[in-house]
């Protein structure tokens, strides 16, 4: 078990950057995490290939420089293998690719927890990692060439050559997380799962269809279709508060708002968020850690995603849709 739970740096480094030096390392995936994961670890000196299905992805890795490989090949050669193509398809995969080429002894690192914490991807004879960044693939490499870092939870699932942690740190070190600013959270796939899915389930979900009753009226009462859609998110004033928050914290960046606003927001904000809110929460966090969602979404993909296409289709009729396309083509945002 890791001793800390905030980690900024790596202490020690000589010995434990020995436990990946001379390793293998291949990345299942060229993707938004794979390509930055993947240049910043060669970046740091490490022996990096990649492992690919024909596409496009594969094409850019070889334009980057890397060895490619088919995913089984990628796998049967290397001694970590950072397993990045998308959730839903993991299972698959790892199924077809990796559950017979897995060195014994060999790692496995997730960047979710997802797979792991529901047992759809359980392999044994190997050390299994959580490296979940808390940044989108782009920003990982471009904070590395400007040597900052970046949040990151961290996870020893299954530690079977007894130096899966030395193993763990030096690889949130490789991939750039403890450059200035950034930091790694001992975690575990259990409540990273827990947190990423609560935040989609809860304030992320309700957030777009509050933003839809505010349109509808703010529109009934006589406002514009335009102010109302750049009032609420297409000034980017939204994505302004949203880094004070992370600069100055959620309640003090309150302070750099008007005092009309900043008492607006405390006598109102709380009408909304009542008991039955929190009970509700309570049972979406239920929901994720007793796995009914994740069957659910499973069930979904295998029935042909039949709701999400409709949910969508549904979004997409919404009269505010229309009215944010005429403003983009104005704003030049979409041709
Ligand atoms: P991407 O959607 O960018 O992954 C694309 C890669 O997966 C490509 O190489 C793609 O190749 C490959 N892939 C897709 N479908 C298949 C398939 N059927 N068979 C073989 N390869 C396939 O993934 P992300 O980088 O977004 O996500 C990777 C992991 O990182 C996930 O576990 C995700 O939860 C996690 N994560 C992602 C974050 C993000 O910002 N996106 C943030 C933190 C964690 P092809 O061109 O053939 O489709």
């Amino acid at each position: 078990m890791i001793n800390e739970r905030v980690i900024t740096k790596l202490d020690n480094k000589e010995a434990i950057w020995n436990s990946i030096k001379d390793k293998k390392i291949s990345i299942i995936g060229y993707g938004n995490q794979g390509r930055s994961q993947a240049l910043n670890m060669r970046d740091n000196g490490l022996n990096v290939i990649i492992g690919n299905r024909e596409d496009n992805y594969k094409k850019q890795a070889k334009d980057d420089g890397f060895s490619v490989y088919s995913i089984s090949d990628a796998v049967k050669i290397s001694d970590i293998v950072f397993f990045l193509i998308p959730d839903e398809i993991q299972p698959e995969i790892y199924k077809k690719e990796l559950a017979n080429n897995l060195k014994k002894g060999a790692t496995l690192v997730f960047a979710s927890g997802f797979n792991y914490f529901y047992g759809y991807v359980k392999p044994d004879n190997v050390n299994i990692l959580l490296i979940a960044p808390r940044m989108i693939g782009w920003g990982i490499r471009d904070k590395f060439k400007k040597q900052e870092g970046f949040p990151v939870l961290i996870a020893v699932e299954k530690n079977v050559t007894g130096n899966a942690e030395d193993i763990l740190k030096a690889l949130t070190y490789a991939i750039g997380a403890l450059g200035k600013g950034g930091c790694a959270i001992t975690s575990s796939s259990r409540e990273e799962t827990l947190i990423d899915l609560l935040s989609e389930h809860t304030w992320v979900g309700s957030m777009l269809y509050m933003f839809r009753a505010y349109y509808e009226v703010a529109t009934e009462f006589g406002a514009s279709p335009e102010a109302v859609i750049l009032e609420l998110y297409a000034s980017g004033e939204l994505a302004e508060i949203a880094d004070s928050m992370k600069d100055i914290g959620l309640f003090k960046q309150l302070r750099t708002h008007s005092h009309t606003s900043q008492y607006g927001q405390l006598t109102t904000g709380p009408e909304f968020v009542t008991n039955e809110t929190k009970e509700l929460i309570r049972q979406k966090a239920m929901e994720i850690l007793n796995g009914k969602f994740a069957r659910e979404w499973m069930n979904e993909q295998q029935t042909g995603m039949i709701v999400y296409n409709k949910l969508h289709e549904l979004a997409a009729e919404h009269p505010m849709e229309k009215e944010e396309e005429k403003l983009y083509k104005i704003l030049g945002r979409i041709k």
